[in-house]
């Protein structure tokens, strides 16, 4: 089977011990692309450092809405210069909104994703989104704001009204964990629906385990169970689907 983690932060301290063992492990478990996520500035060179170590691991630069409140234009050039010049460097993200956890207050994680969808645009990449108990907000930004921004809504939990609107807004939507958890019946809905050529597979590790490992790290590794479930929902043979999100990996962050 050939898989894309198109979301994994294998950069997380929870990896010092063993991260070459366990990317070794992905890989020879069929997992052939990882994508690392930006969360603040802090984490770009360490994910840099790997991407620059494998071939099939790349990166996104980005301010996390946990992050908001230390956001400054500083980092704005930063992930600018980065952006255009590191080659490993394929999308933006994550940015959007958190909600649930409000660690950095509203306003600023509004006007922090607006500038940051602003910067994918000055350097034309895909954006990365998070967006946790925030649906409204995120689809008034993307509609007015947003305009001319692509890219990913990763760990997606709307409903799908929203994913059909954003299908056409040009946005691919990724699933992760929770659309494994056996009580996920709408989510299971929403992937069983999604087009396709528009849907992509991730397991925002170390977090969001999937059955059967709940309570342990997640890793790359477990991509596969991601695939299984929503195969099975589709009634598709795994294989097929894990080649075309593949597929779409591939062509969402531009690697040949
Ligand atoms: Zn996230
Ligand atoms: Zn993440």
């Amino acid at each position: 089977m050939k898989l894309f983690d198109t979301h994994a932060h294998i950069n997380d301290h929870r990896f010092d011990n063993d991260r070459a063992e366990m990317i070794q492990a992905c890989f020879e478990a069929g997992v052939e692309y990882i994508l690392i996520p930006g969360v603040d500035r802090s984490t770009v060179e360490p994910s840099l450092a790997l991407a620059n170590e494998y071939d099939r691991i790349y990166a996104a630069v980005g301010t996390h809405p946990h992050e908001s409140k230390d956001f400054t234009d500083d980092d704005y050039e930063y992930y600018k210069d980065l952006a255009l010049h590191h080659h490993k460097v394929r999308a933006i993200g994550e940015i959007g909104l958190d909600y649930y956890y409000d660690f950095s207050d509203r306003i600023t994680q509004r006007e922090v994703f607006v500038r940051q969808l602003a910067l994918a645009r000055e350097v034309d990449l895909p954006i990365i989104i998070h967006d946790r108990d925030a649906h409204g907000d995120i689809m008034d930004i993307l509609r007015n704001e947003g305009k001319g921004n692509w890219g990913i809504f990763h760990c997606y939990s709307g409903s799908w009204e929203m994913a059909k609107e954003l299908v056409k807004m040009g946005y691919y939507i990724s699933f992760a964990g929770p659309v494994v958890f056996p009580k996920s019946t709408k989510l299971k809905e929403v992937a069983q629906q999604v087009p396709l050529d528009r849907i992509l597979i991730e397991t925002d590790s170390p977090y969001l385990t999937p059955p059967p490992f709940r309570g342990r790290r997640n890793d790359p590794s477990k991509t596969q169970f991601i695939a299984e479930e929503i195969a099975a929902l589709k009634g598709m043979d795994v294989e097929e689907f894990a080649a075309q999100t593949y597929e779409n990996g591939k062509r969402v962050f531009g690697i040949q």
